[in-house]
């Protein structure tokens, strides 16, 4: 393979509720970033594929597209991975990018190795950094271990160079003098997304306010001990205008019903200006997801608890004792 043929980098701007993803807009201002390493001759190209992609193409060039690449097919209304794994294939194929980035929802962890395989290029997935080395190649960090080794992949021999990074890990660039073009892509779908009949829809909202938006994050772990114990931190959450997020082990004991609202390694990073928590251990799988946090409190019974390694604030106690009395204190 000739990897001269290919330069510029494409995100894949995932359309969510007739917006674009938060996800895919961080990730224009990384390729922005990006390209500022490969250097200035370097576009950021974003494809958007859908039935109705009007409303979102205005903030993708806000948010730092050169060119938006729109697929317009009612096919595309709705998402299905040999669908758009197809759809996104061919362009691709057409537009010969160095460096793919597509974001790691439910729909981007699906499709970027569906693509990846079709294209048969390397794929690094949950990327918690990215860089370019002095050949030019895009070095893809990801934890291992649980976040106790970086490992710098790189896909060397083939292209495009393919990444998936979570919400919270890249920051977006807004500027109103960002301006861009717009080309039309078109393929044929023929025999594509025929064998999934979507019958029906059913959103289940999320319970106050999503992580990435909150300024506070009151974060829940096994310690809490039972789902009556975790509405207390619903209503700590509630009274300070913040957001609750939780650890593996209390997203399976359905005490946080929210599957967005588990922070770590397999769950989102986010970055508060506050993050409380109680009855979290500290394990590396969690708390990789708040390196990014401003000032951590935590509360554990155990003085020895990891958690208070990475703590600016810690509180040996039983975590109920101090919550409660936090919450009448507020009220
Ligand atoms: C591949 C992989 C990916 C993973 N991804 C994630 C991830 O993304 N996010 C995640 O969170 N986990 C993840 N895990 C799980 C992770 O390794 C830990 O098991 C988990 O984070 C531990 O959760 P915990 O701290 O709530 O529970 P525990 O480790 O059981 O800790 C409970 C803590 O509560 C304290 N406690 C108990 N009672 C009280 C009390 N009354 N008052 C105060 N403190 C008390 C205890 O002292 C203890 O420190 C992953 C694991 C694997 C293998």
């Amino acid at each position: 393979m000739n990897t001269n043929e290919y330069k510029d980098i494409l995100v894949f701007a995932e359309v969510q509720n007739l917006k674009p993803a938060e996800n895919s807009l961080e990730l224009l201002g990384e390729a922005n970033r990006l390209r500022n390493e490969l250097g200035d001759n370097t576009r950021v190209l974003a494809a958007v594929l859908g039935s109705n992609i009007s409303p979102v193409v205005e903030s993708l060039f806000r948010f730092g597209a050169d060119v938006v690449i729109s697929f317009v097919d009612d096919k595309l209304a709705e998402y299905r991975s040999d669908l758009y794994g197809e759809a996104l294939t061919r362009i691709i194929e057409k537009y010969k990018p160095a460096i793919v980035l597509i974001g790691a929802t439910f729909t981007g962890s699906e499709l970027a190795p569906t693509v990846a395989a079709k294209l048969k290029t390397g794929l690094a997935a949950h990327c918690t950094e990215l860089k370019i080395n002095d050949e030019g190649n895009m070095v893809q960090v990801v934890p291992a271990f649980g976040g106790k080794v970086l490992g710098d992949i790189l896909t060397p021999n083939h292209r495009p160079q393919m990444a998936t990074v979570k919400a919270g890990i890249t920051q977006k660039i807004e500027s109103r003098d960002f301006t861009g073009t717009i080309e039309d892509f078109q393929c044929d779908l023929t025999g594509f997304g025929d064998r999934i009949k979507i019958t029906g829809r059913q959103t289940e909202l999320a319970k106050g306010k999503p992580l990435h938006e909150s300024e506070c994050i009151i974060g829940g772990g096994f310690g809490i001990g039972n789902k009556e114990n975790w509405t207390l931190l619903e209503e700590l959450a509630t009274l300070l205008n913040g957001a609750t997020g939780c650890t593996r082990p209390a997203l399976d004991e359905g005490w946080s019903q929210d599957e967005h609202a588990m922070i770590g390694t397999s769950g989102v990073a986010v970055r508060p200006k506050i993050y409380i928590n109680a009855g979290i251990s500290g394990a590396a799988h969690h708390t990789c997801g708040i390196k990014d946090a401003g000032v951590i409190i935590s509360i554990n019974k155990d003085a020895n608890a990891p958690i208070f390694e990475v703590s600016d604030y810690k509180i040996v106690s039983d975590w109920k004792k101090i919550v409660e009395a936090v919450v009448t204190k507020l009220k």
